[in-house]
């Protein structure tokens, strides 16, 4: 089979390697498509330690195509979103059976499992509840997820911030009660005054950047929620911490490595798109055979026009 090796800074080349081997708790999936996640840009741009390589890609759905001696569910021909850390972006990946969801009848291409299981969660974490006024900052494809997630539980005003026009009107789209132009607008000023004052229950920072975390400061209610969802790599950031302990935020830190919290997100965000309530339509892209990986984590970095998630696919003979 074909698979994805990072030899070095910016440099993917397709090797040959054989098909894995399961264990008898394990189940061999034909990959369909795998995603390519922001937590993997820097890695890409690094490249590995000298004479080392890697093996990304931990975004996976496809079709299950053998199963092992222990095996109950799924069955062979399965459609399932699964668990990796690595080796996703292959033809075929070995998966602990217990890793696999059904993905229903939709294009599998957006049974993305992990991130709609980590946008789950961090709905869950932050607990939004009936009437709340929420702000996503962050228009990407973890905040669209985030915000179709949230909406999901009921929220009065859904207020999603973001530079660009194009993610903007993609938010609108998806049922946003209020985009905010952050170039044009102050968001704390907007959040403001569609709040009486006082500001959002809760804020979703989903861009990983300083800056948006210093503005869930000023768009959140005293006692309100602060959910961090963005990946916070790089330079260490700075809060006012004074002033956000004496607005006695709650910080929900929605990273989550727990496996029990993860599987239990993905049961959840599985269940949710294979029963058609969670919809992903419009949010996959661009998409690149493998033999085009490296143009895919470039425009994963570029972020052309429209851009909102890049996946490799690999199209059914
Ligand atoms: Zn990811």
């Amino acid at each position: 089979m074909r698979i994805a090796a990072l030899r070095g800074p910016e440099t993917w080349e397709v090797e040959e390697a054989p098909v894995p081997s399961i264990e008898p708790d394990e189940v061999l999936v034909r990959v369909v498509v795998s995603g390519v996640c922001a937590s993997e840009l820097e890695q890409w741009q690094t490249g590995p330690p000298a004479g080392e390589v890697r093996y990304l890609g931990h975004e996976v759905s496809g079709v299950v195509v053998e199963i092992g001696a222990e095996v109950t569910a799924p069955a062979v021909g399965d459609r399932v979103g699964v668990w990796v850390t690595e080796r996703g972006f292959a033809e075929y990946v070995a998966v602990r059976a217990a890793y696999c969801f059904p993905a229903g009848d939709g294009p599998l291409d957006e049974a993305l499992a992990e991130p709609i299981a980590c946008s789950a969660n961090a709905v869950e974490a932050a607990g939004v509840r009936l009437g709340d006024d929420v702000v996503v900052i962050g228009a990407g494809f973890m905040g669209n997820l985030v915000q179709r997630l949230a909406a999901l539980r009921g929220p009065r005003q859904l207020i999603v911030a973001d530079a660009r026009a194009d993610a903007l009107r993609r938010a609108a789209r998806l049922g946003a009660t209020r985009t905010v132009d952050v170039t044009k607008e102050s968001l704390p000023d907007v959040v403001r005054s569609l709040t009486g004052g006082t500001g959002a229950d809760i804020t979703f920072e989903c861009t990983g950047t300083q800056r948006a975390l210093t503005v869930c400061g000023d768009t959140t209610r005293m006692s309100g929620t602060i959910a961090i969802v963005g990946f916070h790599q790089g330079a260490d950031r700075t809060i006012p911490l004074a002033y956000w302990n004496w607005m006695a935020f709650t910080l929900v830190n929605a990273h989550f490595r727990d496996l029990a919290v993860i599987m239990r997100g993905m049961s959840v965000g599985m269940r949710l798109l294979a029963g058609g309530v969670l919809s992903m339509d419009g949010l996959i892209s661009h998409r690149f055979p493998l033999e085009e990986i490296n143009a895919a984590f470039t425009t994963l970095r570029e972020k052309p026009e429209g851009f909102v998630k890049a996946v490799v696919t690999f199209p059914e003979a």
